[in-house]
């Protein structure tokens, strides 16, 4: 059987065998709605709140300060609309930049929609936003401010804290989406400083489909959903209870090994995108000058178009992504890659490899053998390829 390569952690990660087994009794014989006053009800109850705490230390945070949520996307979607919708004022304005995830990013124009002033800040060549520019954004009737932790495509860690202080002597409350530095790199609500956090369980080795919000004890904000009074009237619902264990299950999980794992995952990171670098020619490593999460490289192949090379390199057992969000098959270009500066040919020529857990040494050395090939035979088909000047 052909040798089969996962590289694409920051679209989703397996369960993690002991998440797995922490869950199954949930989906079996301790059935019961958490909220219920019976035996059934209590087990179910008491395994939630050992979640919660796990998420909470995690995070450095108090359990009562964690919602959970139905993901990442509903975790920014409760911090953004849920803050915005409980702050008074006829004039309302929101800070974020162009970088963000779409859960944060088409939330923000959702907001635009509703009469709500956003400025989508730029970042720099390396994917950085420059806190002046947050400072220099702020006006009277700010009301959230809200700036990814890692980036998503090319791994980018922003300075949080910094913006942090910025927004706390405005007095403006600050989320941060952390889905992808959450069990990658120490993710500190005191020493990070934000208000709101957001984290995925199935970016860290947990089920899909469930998900938490930090909210800082005192800052207030209004449900997203209307029912019961369930995680303190923040979000009803019956709670997913085997997803929560299996989230709480991998915060532990990942606070345990997170230390060891970021050097093992930047040593094989910086393996991969080295070999590739000497392998071949005309490469960009883009975000490469910033802090980055240990786990991603997002590389422009030059001169191939990069859903052609994700397709290409799956046929031989290497599973990556292009930059571009594309699901629809659209070909718009990544508008990541397209803030950072790259011109929409160059976008569209990058890929994302994102390394984890089970990822070796080996399974490197293995697409350092396949990817040169793909990437010249893919070449030789471009006719601005065949035109370059240069010696090869
Ligand atoms: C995956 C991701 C999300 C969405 O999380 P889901 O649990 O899939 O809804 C949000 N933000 C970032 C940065 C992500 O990578």
């Amino acid at each position: 059987m052909m040798r089969r390569i996962y590289f694409d952690h920051n679209a989703t990660t397996p369960v993690d065998p002991a998440v797995r087994e922490a869950m199954l009794p949930y989906l079996s014989e301790v059935f019961g709605n958490a909220s219920s006053i019976h035996s059934f009800g209590q087990q179910a109850r008491a395994a939630v709140e050992r979640a919660r705490q796990s998420v909470a230390a995690l995070l450095g945070a108090r359990p009562a300060e964690i919602v959970f949520t139905s993901g990442g996307t509903e975790a920014d979607n409760l911090a953004i609309f849920g803050i915005v919708h409980a702050a008074g004022g006829a004039r309302k304005h929101v800070i974020t930049t162009q970088i963000e995830h779409h859960a944060v990013l088409n939330a923000c124009q959702a907001l635009q929609e509703q009469g709500v002033a956003v400025t989508f800040l730029p970042v720099s060549s390396d994917g950085l936003v420059d806190p002046d520019d947050v400072r220099r954004a702020l006006r009277p009737e700010t009301v959230l401010i809200t700036v990814m932790h890692a980036n998503n495509e090319l791994g980018t860690v922003q300075p949080i804290a910094e913006i942090a202080r910025i927004a706390a002597e405005a007095g403006i409350p600050f989320h941060t989406d952390a889905v992808q530095s959450a069990g990658k790199l120490p993710v500190d609500v005191e020493s990070l400083g934000v208000d709101l956090l957001s984290l995925s369980a199935h970016k860290l080795y947990g089920p899909k489909g469930v998900g938490a919000l930090y909210i800082r004890r005192g800052v207030h904000l209004r449900p997203l959903l209307y029912g019961g009074h369930h995680e303190r009237d923040r979000r009803p619902g019956t709670e997913n209870v085997p997803g929560i264990v299996g989230l709480g299950q991998a915060a532990a999980l990942a606070r345990q090994r997170l230390s060891e794992e970021a050097v093992r995952l930047a040593a094989l990171r910086d393996r991969l995108e080295r070999g590739l670098l000497e392998r071949i020619p005309h490469l960009r490593v883009n975000g490469a000058r910033a802090p980055r999460t240990p786990n991603t490289t997002n590389i422009t192949f030059s001169f191939i178009e990069g859903e052609a090379l994700v397709i290409a390199l799956d046929l031989k057992g290497v599973a990556c992504s292009t930059g571009a969000a594309c699901s629809s098959g659209a070909v718009e270009p990544s508008h990541v890659l397209t803030a950072i500066g790259l011109p929409p040919e160059e976008a569209r020529a990058s890929l994302r490899f994102s390394l984890g857990h089970a990822n070796t040494e080996a399974d490197v050395d293995y697409a350092l053998n396949v990817i040169p090939d793909v990437v010249e035979h893919l070449r030789q088909l471009s006719p601005q390829y065949k035109r370059q000047p240069v010696a090869r």
